[in-house]
């Protein structure tokens, strides 16, 4: 699979999940909702705001578009190929609708924000297009759509982070959960549409956040994952203790709520993670010893053009840092192939970036060029897309040597494992997660633990993708 390796945060596997709730309580709703996710666990987050809004106005979720009263597409725009899965399934819907012309289809999310009004001409049967900051206004919008008026909302605003909507949890597993801290990005990426779809960075007020990680550990969560884009970056004035909370002391909040709760975060910005992030992450046993780290490339002329404000140099010293606070941290990564001018001098740099992080599992994606971002206004797209694609597959084919040969160092130790469900494979094999984030399996053998239980288990074996185990305490 050229495009990604499957993964947690933009998770190849779960792209277009439906939302299906768990018990929906005792209340009764007049009317049904179907929601598809696209996209970055953002969305995925941002559509659990959106069912806790539409549960209080009414609509209860199903599983099945062909009942609903309201389908939504919650929305990704980051590739061209991500806008493209969206429209195919639109034209889906449309036929629904020929047979059930009541039904309203709504656009949300990233394509939403940058299609706006065009997306009602472009795709005729759209009713509704509303943009990640203005789900607040949805039962609004919905009453203009349902008396026949097309409904749109794409206003991004400064303060928007829905910190006191409660999200009805879309439940993969009852153990760990994504927890939004902040919105927006800042930065600028050259390739990237987030900043144009987003909006500017605002961050979360903590104490809300810290709200809702405690009512997540009491309700039987083990694990959550702090959200951002740009998770260093996180600043929130404490007006009441008249403290600044930086992105250091968040951790140190949450980490505090119980020692039986793991605390993960992603995305850092190799510009912006701080020694004082690196040393409270050290100080936690709870704080997970994983950082995703982003690189995009290796060549230090493509990241000034990529506009990531670091350096090759700069990036490895970051590495050597983050592996001199704690040696045993994982690492993973995002990587483009293709980028405007790239030689196969400066893809060489990429790999060779590569070898020199030795991460555990990355994120890989060919450049695709997003309309309104500097790239596109700046530079020629100027790299063939067999070029992109077959330097797509060195970088996976070294990732999956890198990956193998990190999980072979691991066998023969003994880590703490959060049990999060069945394995994939076989009901008599658990699954779960170490702290460095790497995939766990072993047996049940008739012991009697259960999902959200620790267990020490010794690791006998690998695959690239896998450490597979035995419980040995
Ligand atoms: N904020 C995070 C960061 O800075 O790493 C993640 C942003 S984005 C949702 C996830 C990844 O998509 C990026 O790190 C980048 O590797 C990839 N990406 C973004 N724009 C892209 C583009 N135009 N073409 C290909 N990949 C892209
Ligand atoms: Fe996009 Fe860069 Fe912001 Fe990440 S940090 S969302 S890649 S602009």
């Amino acid at each position: 699979m050229l495009e990604s390796l499957n993964n947690k945060v933009h998770d190849e596997a779960r792209q277009g999940e439906p939302y299906s709730p768990q018990a929906v309580g005792k209340k009764e709703f007049r009317k049904k909702f179907y929601i598809e996710s696209y996209g970055c666990q953002m969305n995925f987050s941002d559509s659990e705001i959106v069912a806790s809004i539409l549960n209080d106005n009414g609509f209860g979720a199903t599983g099945n578009y062909a009942e609903a009263d309201l389908v939504l597409l919650n929305t990704c725009s980051i590739r061209e190929k991500a806008e493209q899965t969206v429209r195919n399934r639109l034209h889906l819907f449309r036929q629904v609708k020929e047979s059930r012309p009541g039904m309203l289809i709504g656009v949300l999310g990233c394509m939403a924000e940058r299609l706006k009004g065009k997306l009602l001409e472009e795709e005729k049967l759209v009713d509704m297009v509303v943009g990640p900051d203005a789900y607040r206004t949805l039962p609004g919008l919905i009453e203009e759509a349902e008396g026949g008026q097309k409904s749109v909302n794409v206003l991004l605003s400064r303060d928007e982070t829905y910190a006191d909507i409660s999200p009805v949890r879309l439940d993969s597993n009852g153990v760990a959960a994504f927890v939004s801290i902040m919105r927006g990005c800042n930065n600028m990426c050259a390739f990237c549409v987030v900043p144009f779809t987003r909006g500017r960075e605002r961050s979360r007020d903590a104490d809300s956040i810290v709200r809702e990680c405690r009512e997540l550990f009491h309700n039987g969560y083990r694990e959550v994952t702090l959200l951002g884009q740009n998770v260093d970056s996180y600043y929130w004035m404490d007006e009441a203790a008249d403290q600044a909370v930086t992105f250091a002391r968040l951790l140190e909040k949450v980490a505090l709520i119980d020692p039986m709760l793991r605390v993960r975060f992603s995305t850092s910005h190799p510009k912006d993670i701080t020694d004082e992030v690196l040393e409270t992450m050290a100080r936690y046993e709870n704080i997970c010893k994983y950082i995703h780290l982003p690189v995009q490339s290796g060549s230090t002329r493509i990241l000034q053009l990529m506009n990531r404000t670091y350096t090759r140099e700069w990036y490895q010293a970051k590495i050597d840092r983050i592996l001199a606070v704690m040696p045993d941290c994982g690492l993973s990564t995002d990587v483009i192939t293709g980028f405007c001018t790239e030689t196969e001098e400066d893809h060489r740099d990429t790999l060779s970036l590569m070898e020199y992080a030795r991460y555990d599992m990355s994120y890989m994606f060919f450049y695709s060029e997003r309309p309104g971002t500097l790239a596109s206004r700046r530079y020629a797209d100027d790299v063939p897309e067999e070029v992109k694609k077959r330097r797509l597959d060195e970088v996976v084919k070294l990732q999956n040597r890198l990956s193998l040969e990190k999980n072979k160092e691991d066998v023969g130790k003994t880590f703490k494992v959060l049990i999060e469900g069945d394995s994939k494979k076989s009901a008599a094999d658990w699954r779960g997660r170490n702290s460095q984030n790497k995939v766990v399996v072993f047996p049940k053998e008739g012991q009697a633990f259960r999902k959200g239980d620790y267990v020490k288990v010794k690791i006998e074996d690998c695959t690239g993708a896998t450490l597979i185990g035995r419980v040995v305490e």
